[in-house]
């Protein structure tokens, strides 16, 4: 079996088999990275990987997995100003309220006809 020499942060250089890591290439952007778990210390350990080196630990036996990003990153996101002290106690206080929900609606109604 081959063995995998790499690197663990607290123990320094550790050997593996193709069994032990894991590789994951991202389908959005096509970047790449392994992890394992440190089989001295147990500690999980990632790493990025060039193209070159993901088709190498492929090509020695290690799983591959592919993952994509959660949809939420190509939502639109809407600058502004960010939130404040004062605006968490603002909605705090609406919050308090029998209609905090009528009146959040009136709000957000308000500022995206503006
Ligand atoms: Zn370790």
């Amino acid at each position: 079996m081959t063995t995998i020499r790499a690197n663990c942060p607290a123990c320094g250089d550790i050997q593996l088999t193709a069994t032990e890591l894991t590789v994951r290439v991202c389908a959005d952007d096509d970047r790449g990275s392994y992890w394992f778990s440190c089989p001295e210390c147990e500690r999980p350990v990632t790493k990025d990987a060039s193209p070159r080196i993901i088709e190498l630990l492929v090509s020695s036996g290690v799983r591959k997995q592919v993952w994509r990003m959660p949809a939420e990153v190509r939502e639109p996101h809407y600058s502004g100003e960010a939130i404040t002290p004062d605006d968490l106690l603002d909605f705090h206080l609406l919050l308090e309220r029998e209609n905090w929900i009528d009146e959040l609606e009136q709000t957000l109604r308000g500022s995206i006809d503006r």
